[in-house]
């Protein structure tokens, strides 16, 4: 038996999980007896860093402390702590570092783990995240979007008759994706997705400390500083909020005025109502694209720790016209959903009987998250004139795994090269300016030829994130075949070793 888990690698919070020995999906706790631990890095000199609660206590009073990074997965973003360069990649390996050292405490070494993304990460921020775990020392062989692995956690956890189209509605502390799937008792298949990297809780959190700042000012016609009030004492207010009508601050004072600030639900709620009536255009967006209605819906789980504000539920009510359902504990059921996944793609040598029974009728159906494509000389047909442009060849929401072939033809006489290359785009896109090249290889052609050879090209995208893509000459058989790693891509040379660093 190995020791398997699945780790959800949150903006906010991050869990790690595994299937117990009954088969049931477990959190495994961490050092502090927690479920969940901040994804917040907090580094106490130049080779310790510190992740838990007081890291995030610390998040908005110490320059050396940084969270919310997951946000900034795939660009180029950096962090200083003690004269050392931080990215984003390498304080989500210090994250996993944390769970990784915690859970082997308790199950001893950990030999394959799987990293639940959001639906709509970009490529880039995919491939750091593995390169993140694997700075982590963490063997990570597969990644799973995060909402099919809630509805994997809802779909066993609701017993295995379990039939009909669902929509996963994710909220956390910095993304928002909703999903449409259809699933047949463990059997899962996505059909549509939708999200946003903009939208969560902590932009909540703004608009609380907004509205306490500009209440107060009103009230005693002083600024309130940052130091007084912050998005932490504010975040306090939003969950007290999800429970009560009301909520006073603690006495907050600025130069010689002090006040307690009075915030009510419903000022709350006319605050995030711009971006939850964003979510709801979502939400029919990815209903349009699943070829599905409200009707359709069978049921609707929701997922993330926003989830648990009552405007989330009745917004949901309002889009789908039923009550969602929801976990006691939505902000583990992605962790939870991982650890299913991962023995379900595992060797059923490493699984125990009751394990292997729990994930034995699973069948996960996923779709590619994005256009890809090759670029080619086109003509254009308003100008009439031969330019570059995109030609999409695996369509976002195909079913992976497929395989899709598309001719295209030599555009000169006595062609001796042909430039290969993958596109990949979040649209249908044919200008090549708004597509980012994956790779870009070339293929030797035998010259002596008349232009309009054939060279069929072919994708496979198979469902561990790997597309092969192949590039035929017709007439000579001369092939190039380009790998591309949809979730993982090459490593880059990291100037930070986190070996280096101790993490508590
Ligand atoms: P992520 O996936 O971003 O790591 P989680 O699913 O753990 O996030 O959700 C974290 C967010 O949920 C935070 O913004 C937190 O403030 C919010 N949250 C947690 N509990 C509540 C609650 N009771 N009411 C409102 N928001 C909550
Ligand atoms: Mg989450």
């Amino acid at each position: 038996m190995s020791n398997l888990v699945g780790i959800d690698l949150g903006t906010t919070y991050s869990a790690i999980s595994r299937l117990n020995e009954n088969g049931l999906p477990v959190i495994i706790h961490n050092s502090d007896g927690q479920n969940i631990t901040p994804s917040v890095v907090s580094f106490i000199d130049k080779k310790t860093s510190d992740v838990s609660e007081t890291a995030e206590k610390n998040l908005f009073e110490d320059e050396n402390t940084f969270g919310r990074f997951k946000r900034h997965m795939g660009e180029d973003k950096t962090y200083k702590a003690f004269g050392i360069k931080h990215t984003p990649t390498s304080l989500s390996a210090l994250v996993l570092k944390k769970l990784k050292e915690d859970a082997e405490k308790s199950i001893g070494k950990i030999d394959k783990a799987v990293i639940t993304i959001p639906a709509n990460f970009s490529s880039k921020a995919r491939e750091e995240t593995m390169q993140a775990a694997k700075m982590a020392g963490l063997n990570v062989k597969n990644i799973i979007n995060e909402p099919t692995a809630a509805a994997l956690y809802y779909a066993l956890s609701s017993g295995n008759n379990l039939s009909g189209t669902f929509a996963v509605y994710d909220l956390g502390g910095g993304t928002f994706d909703i999903s449409i799937m259809k699933v047949n008792g463990s059997d899962i298949e996505i059909i549509a997705t939708e999200g946003v990297q903009e939208l969560g809780g902590h932009d909540f959190d703004n608009k609380i400390c907004d509205l306490v700042k500009s209440k107060f000012k009103e009230e005693t016609g002083e600024e309130l500083a940052d130091e007084v009030f912050n998005c932490l004492s504010a975040e306090s207010i939003k969950r007290d909020l999800s429970k009560r009508d009301k909520v006073r601050t603690s006495r907050l004072s600025s130069g010689t005025a002090s006040a307690r600030i009075e915030i009510t639900r419903e000022e709350f709620e006319d605050s995030i109502s711009t971006m939850i009536a964003n979510a709801e255009m979502l939400c029919e967006g990815a209903m349009d694209d699943a070829g599905v209605t409200k009707d359709d819906i069978t049921d609707v789980i929701l997922a993330g720790g926003s989830t648990r504000i009552p405007y989330i539920s009745e917004s949901v009510k309002k889009v789908f016209g039923k009550d969602p359902v929801t976990f006691s504990n939505p902000d583990e059921a992605v962790a939870l959903g991982a650890a299913l996944f991962i023995a379900y793609k595992s060797d059923p040598s490493d699984l125990t009987p009751l394990q292997k029974k729990s994930i034995e009728k699973v069948k996960i159906s996923d779709i590619s998250s994005k256009y890809f494509g090759t670029l080619a000389l086109v003509k254009n047909t308003a100008t009439d004139i031969k330019e570059i442009q995109n030609c999409v060849i695996i369509k976002k929401g195909e079913k992976i795994p497929c395989v899709v072939t598309e001719s295209f033809y030599t555009t000169q006489d006595g062609q001796t090269g042909l430039d290969c290359s993958v596109t990949e785009a979040n649209t249908e896109e044919s200008d090549q300016e708004f597509v980012n090249i994956r790779c870009n290889e070339s293929l030797p052609l035998p010259g002596g030829r008349a232009s309009g050879q054939e060279i069929q090209i072919t994708y496979s995208y198979n469902d561990n994130q790997i597309m092969i893509c192949s590039f035929l000459d017709v007439a000579s058989g001369a092939k190039k075949d380009i790998e591309v790693d949809v979730s993982a891509g090459e490593s880059k040379d990291s100037e930070i070793d986190i070996n280096d660093f101790t993490v508590e």
